[in-house]
């Protein structure tokens, strides 16, 4: 223990004197009383060894350090699956409104109003651009969503007194991770499907899992391919008919809002990124928010507390007797609910609308652009994001994807996603988002074209790239066996 939390713990610790019904609280006299049971030997009486500088010093050091990172601030940052979109500065300004910031989320509902009156409206917004009854705005982000969407699933099925049987949750080979991770942590047995030659799922190879055993499908849709699953809606028909259900992991919303509802194509219920499809910061790890909307069906599982509007007030309802429980302290990561909602407000209906098509075009002019330059493996028509393949530059030249990667750093772009999807060799995925320009888009096809060329005429300087950034080319299989994961003074010499 530390002498900095010691002198922190000698104050007086607050006491919330008010307890809200489901909130477990917890006071700092608790902890007190936690670190009082900590053995004598595993206690640190020295301070951390902090090195000392000046104002002058500090302030050089992370302006280097931040002249040294990337960010979507400096140049396109075309990151597929990961959406990394710009984020307007008013977004900032709104979340840091002292009505929101000072509000205590244990103050008296009637103080605030303004607070639930938004949360109220971001749910109602979102539920209109999916077409879902319900929608919880407490999960953290995408995988807690995809768990709670889960959760909301499982206790569908166990209320039906089919928990025992129905475990099996299909997921196609083009899903993020987190799929999988998800259906294992509710309990649910995750089986593989394959997509078919056209880049999307056919009824064919759902087929044989329409039986008492099957609890659902979980479907990214676009897929991680950005291609529209074009099958979905008669897939989910298949799906209920023999009772199951349909999640669709909802991180691509941002190439099909305002044109697809997915309530109305057979989806039970789904989880937004709001950290993706409405402009809230995220890399870095967090905080991000993963809303999940439900069909009136399943509205009665979602987690408590809901915000209800009774007449002209806003009230939190805790009270629920089939609700999966609480997931999150709180209501969520409430300033990114605002960064979200300001987002929506300010750009309206039209204006999501019209993000969407520029999300599609940008990523179809990318995708034109390099068509000649890169293999692509599926012939379908993509939506707002595009994978190419290293096939013919692997074989033609000694350069793989990762080198065209690790070269981008040096002309100022962020390169884009690579080696995912697994069923596409040597992925190399770019998600423009609507936020670039032309004349960035055109940057971004010279900068690949001129790598691609450089691995055919210079491949030893595509091998030993990034050379301009602050930091070169470093070595990865090192860094995977010798992983340094704690900040020593002697590790950061
Ligand atoms: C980003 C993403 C996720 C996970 O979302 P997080 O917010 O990072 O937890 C899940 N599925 C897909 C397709 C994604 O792109």
């Amino acid at each position: 223990m530390t002498q900095l939390v010691k002198g922190f713990l000698r104050k007086e610790p607050p006491i919330f004197a008010k307890s809200v019904p489901g909130h477990i609280g917890c006071s700092l006299r608790d902890v007190k009383e936690d670190f009082a049971d900590i053995p004598a030997e595993f206690k640190n009486e020295e301070g951390p060894a902090l090195v000392e500088l000046s104002e002058v010093e500090v302030i050089r050091h992370y302006t280097r350090l931040s002249q040294w990172n990337h960010a979507i601030e400096l140049g396109s940052y075309p990151l597929g699956s990961c959406t990394m979109k710009y984020n307007p500065k008013i977004n900032e300004a709104m979340a840091r409104l002292p009505g929101f910031t000072r509000v205590h989320p244990l103050q008296d509902e009637s103080e605030m109003q303004g607070s639930l009156k938004l949360m109220y409206l971001l749910e109602r917004s979102l539920c209109a651009l999916s077409g879902f009854a319900r929608v919880t705005l407490q999960p953290s982000a995408g995988a807690n969503g995809e768990f709670t969407g889960l959760s909301v699933i499982r206790k569908a099925i166990a209320d039906r007194g089919e928990g025992a049987t129905r475990k099996v949750i299909l997921i196609p080979d083009t899903a993020h991770g987190t799929n999988p991770a998800s259906v294992v942590l509710n309990g649910f047995e995750p089986v593989g499907v394959s997509t078919g030659n056209a880049g999307c799922l056919t009824l064919e190879v759902i087929k044989p899992y329409l039986n008492e055993n099957l609890a659902g499908i979980m479907v990214t849709n676009p897929n991680t391919l950005g291609i529209y699953e074009k099958n979905l809606k008669e897939i989910a028909a298949a799906v209920h008919e023999a009772g199951g259900y349909v999640y669709m992991d909802g991180a691509n919303f941002n190439a099909i809002m305002g044109k697809v509802k997915p309530a109305q194509i057979g989806v039970d219920t789904m989880h937004f990124n709001l950290h993706k499809t409405f402009s809230t910061p995220h890399g870095g790890g967090g905080p991000g928010s993963g809303p999940v909307g439900v069909t009136k069906e399943l509205a009665k599982y979602l987690p408590v507390p809901v915000v209800e509007k009774v007449e002209n007030s806003f009230h939190l309802r805790y009270s629920s007797e089939d609700t999966i429980g609480k997931l999150h302290p709180y209501y969520g990561n409430f300033g990114v609910l605002v960064r979200a909602y300001t987002y929506i407000m300010e750009l309206g209906e039209e204006g999501l609308f019209k993000a969407t098509e520029m999300a599609v075009l940008n990523a179809r002019y990318m995708r034109k652009g390099l068509e000649n330059t890169l293999d692509l493996m599926f012939d379908s028509d993509t939506l707002h994001e595009v994978v190419f393949s290293d096939k013919t530059l692997k074989k033609e030249t000694e350069c793989t994807t990762m080198n065209v990667a690790k070269r981008m750093l040096d002309f100022g772009l962020h390169p884009p996603t690579v080696y995912f999807p697994l069923i596409v060799a040597g992925a190399f995925m770019i998600e423009p988002t609507e936020t670039e320009s032309r004349a960035d888009l055109d940057y971004m096809i010279e900068t690949v074209k001129k790598i691609v060329d450089e691995c055919h005429t210079n491949p030893e300087l595509v091998h030993n790239a990034p050379v301009n950034t602050g930091i070169g080319r470093l070595d990865e299989t090192y860094a995977a066996r010798k992983k340094i994961l704690r900040y020593t003074p002697e590790n950061t010499k």
